[in-house]
């Protein structure tokens, strides 16, 4: 996402350089065991799994969506892991072309797994190339042009794509309908996340305190990954400020440095939430309105601001657009009159 560089919050960015793309690898689950929560998800996965072994079958193609953060590359690396395949990563945009993908997949080997994140930006072209490749295992290229072009199909050994998206509306219907396996992936509870964070920081070796533990969980937004970002800021203010352990007092004094609230909401969020409230009275207001209001990207808010807002009750979306509810006047301390709720009950 470019605009993750315009908006610095901690929920926005995915690794934000190569130290920390190493530690959410050195931290990814390589065991079911090791991946919390999702059990529902990961039941069906392992049915799946189990039922395509048995067939000695490859495992149907599977379509992971949700936002971002929840473990939808972690699952695809277990699921690889469980199949005894390989696995392949690329993701949408990387795929610019018919032959970038018809390269790929000449490329894979029986039983191989081919992970494509965002998946939602694949071009049309490219899609329709995919079509064939994962009903019937085999690819058709056009060579030549003009007249004299002719298409040449090619037999691909059976393999599975796994595709992960945060915008399962963007994707197109005929490209979802040939996933045989849907999941979404939910929010986690503040106490999976407190597993999560207790495990992560074994495995850091660092000491954390439980009101740590339960503070960073609290506010981590249901996702993994800001857990475990948080985690890392605790640990290096620790460091700096403190002897090495992740104490009650330096992770609330981390906490209010990176200016996350005691529900996990950031600047944006905020800012998102008095936009609705303030300039269109607590709406229905339009999702392309409040973000020029607040000059943020649509997908952005899309994204990772609607849905963890949407979750906890301070947003509600409309067939008018988007207003914010009683629980989100109370957070910010505005007042809340009974004509809004008048108005918000007939919409
Ligand atoms: P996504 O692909 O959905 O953006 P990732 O799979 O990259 O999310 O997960 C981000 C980080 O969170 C990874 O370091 C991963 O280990 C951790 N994580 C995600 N889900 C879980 C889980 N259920 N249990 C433990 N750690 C998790």
């Amino acid at each position: 996402m470019d605009d993750k560089k315009a908006n610095p919050s901690i929920k926005n960015l995915g690794p934000e350089n190569p130290e920390e793309e190493v530690l959410f690898t050195s931290l990814r689950a390589r065991s079911w065991d090791e991946f919390f929560g999702q059990n529902n998800v990961k039941e069906s996965l392992q049915i799946a799994i189990s039922a395509a072994k048995k067939r000695k079958e490859s495992i149907e193609h599977i379509l992971l969506y949700g936002p971002p953060g929840l473990g939808k590359t972690t699952l695809s690396h277990l699921i690889a892991r469980e199949m005894g395949s390989n696995i392949r990563v690329t993701s949408g945009p990387a795929i610019e072309r018919a032959g970038d993908l018809a390269s790929i997949l000449t490329n894979l080997e029986k039983g191989d797994v081919l992970f494509i994140d965002e998946i939602h930006r694949l071009n049309k072209v490219v899609e329709e190339t995919l079509y064939p490749a994962m009903e019937d295992y085999c690819l058709d290229i056009v060579i030549g042009k003009g007249p004299s072009a002719r298409t040449l199909r090619l037999e691909l050994p059976q393999f599975t794509i796994i595709g992960a998206t945060t915008r399962i509306g963007l994707l197109s219907a005929p490209l979802r309908d040939r996933f045989g396996v849907v999941h979404r992936l939910q929010f986690y509870s503040p106490k999976e996340l407190e597993t999560v964070i207790i495990k992560a920081s074994e495995k850091l070796k660092v000491k954390i305190d439980q009101e740590s533990i339960g503070e960073i969980s609290m506010r981590a937004r249901g996702t993994p990954r800001i857990a475990l970002k948080l985690l890392k800021r605790a640990r290096d203010f620790a460091q700096v400020k403190g002897k090495g352990e992740i104490s009650a007092a330096l992770t609330h004094k981390a906490l209010k440095m990176l200016e996350i609230d005691n529900m996990g909401l950031d600047s944006a969020d905020i800012r998102f939430l008095r936009a609705i409230i303030h300039m269109h009275s607590g709406g229905p207001v339009g999702i392309e309105t409040i973000a020029s209001s607040i000059s943020e990207d649509i997908g952005t808010i899309e994204e990772v601001v609607e849905p963890y807002l949407m979750q906890i009750g301070y947003i509600k979306r409309t067939p008018r657009g988007r207003t914010a509810t009683r629980a989100a006047y109370d957070h910010l301390g505005i007042e809340y009159n009974e004509t809004i709720d008048k108005q918000q009950k007939l919409l």
